[in-house]
């Protein structure tokens, strides 16, 4: 069986290398940067299923995979068309979120500057103001914290369709991944905790620090009836703020996440694995976390210091072989240790991939 996955990053890489042992499975990735219509109608047509490392897939190359499953009147895109045209859009992914029964922040749609006036009336301030589509790691985004912001804040991200959120006091950023195969099965990662810094993930944790088993099975339903409302198959990431009442849904990627590249070394089975089980009608691997406790630290930027986790027995160094330029993701490490108190301590040691004070997280 042939997979092509859109995408030629560094999740379509690790989506490929996840599954180099399974001889039946040929991995094709295609490079978005240089779409060609006749380039993209050739892959569909050399594979067997097509995927995506990334739902800011153009509206075009929708289209044409759009207009191709039509022709041959066959689903071959996994995760569905609709499930990437619902999470590509932040309105849409609210709708499916509280359709699924699902807390998130309260929002509206916001498509001019007398609609940001009426976001500050009804949701009150501050106000988390976004761009429906194309925002990621904090971009097209404006916090209003007076009315006076309005203006300033629609010419800034404005003069396109935006939606206002309500302002979630998070105590922490968590996140819960899970793989949904072809007959429904469901198989969920324990959940980490996120810490961001510039609005750029710099770390996840295995356990999150002191989380209830209550919060733990509620984010489990929520993944499950996210995935189930959409008889979605494929691994899906839920980002979810952890509040004193409970746990408010901010953002789904149709997709492997940044937050469980630590499943590479840390669980059975990755997350990059289970997705192309689950895409070619495999049985999921197991989930469950190898080792006590997990880190991932995300090498990012200019300065590449993470050589020195190759003399720590109990650290991964992922290289994603680009050049370093400011915000831009060169690599992760995974920490495994067999106790909490081993996997800080070699954070630690590593503390110098990351910007100062990321480490230990605040909360
Ligand atoms: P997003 O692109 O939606 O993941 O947002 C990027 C970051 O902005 C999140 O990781 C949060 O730290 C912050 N953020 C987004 N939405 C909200 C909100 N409604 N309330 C508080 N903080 C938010």
């Amino acid at each position: 069986m042939k997979i092509g996955i859109l995408g030629n990053g560094q999740l379509g890489q690790m989506l490929a290398s996840s599954v180099t042992d399974l001889s039946d499975l040929e991995i094709a990735l295609y490079d978005l940067r240089a779409h060609e219509e006749g380039k993209l109608n050739a892959f569909i047509k050399g594979v067997d299923i097509v995927s995506y490392e990334t739902e800011n897939i153009p509206a075009n190359i929708v289209a044409q995979l759009e207009s191709h499953e039509a022709q041959y009147e066959k689903s071959k895109v996994f995760p569905s068309l609709k499930a990437l045209k619902i999470f590509q859009n932040r309105l849409l992914e609210k709708n499916a979120l509280r359709a699924a029964g699902i807390d998130t922040a309260d929002f509206c749609a916001v498509n001019s500057l007398a609609d940001v006036h009426t976001a500050i009336e009804t949701l009150g301030l501050p106000i988390v103001m976004k761009t429906t589509t194309e925002g990621y790691d904090g971009k097209g985004q404006f916090v209003l914290r007076s009315p006076e912001d309005a203006e300033p804040a629609w010419n800034t991200i404005g003069n396109r369709e935006l939606i206002a959120e309500a302002f979630v006091p998070f105590l922490r950023e968590t996140s819960v991944i899970a793989s949904r195969d072809r007959d429904g099965n469901i198989n969920v990662w324990p959940m980490t905790e996120n810490v961001h810094h510039e609005g750029i993930l710099r770390y996840s944790l295995y356990p999150a620090a002191g989380l209830s088993a209550e919060k733990a099975q509620i984010a489990e339903r929520y993944i499950r009836d996210l995935a189930n409302s959409l008889d979605y198959v494929g691994t899906i990431t839920l980002e979810l703020f952890e509040t004193e009442q409970g746990l408010v849904a901010n953002e789904v990627a149709p997709r492997v996440h940044n937050s469980g590249h630590w499943s590479i070394e840390g669980a059975e089975a990755s997350q990059f694995r289970n997705h192309m089980l689950a895409l070619s009608g495999k049985a999921l691997g197991n989930t469950d976390s190898k080792y006590p406790a997990v880190a991932m630290l995300n090498v990012i930027g200019e300065e590449d210091s993470s050589i020195k986790a190759d003399s720590l027995s109990n650290a991964y160094r992922h290289s994603y072989g680009k050049e370093a330029r400011p915000a831009r993701k060169l690599g992760h490490i995974t920490v495994v240790a067999d106790s909490v108190e081993e996997r800080d301590l070699t954070i630690d040691a590593l503390v110098d991939v990351m910007p100062a004070g990321v480490w230990p997280p605040k909360n």
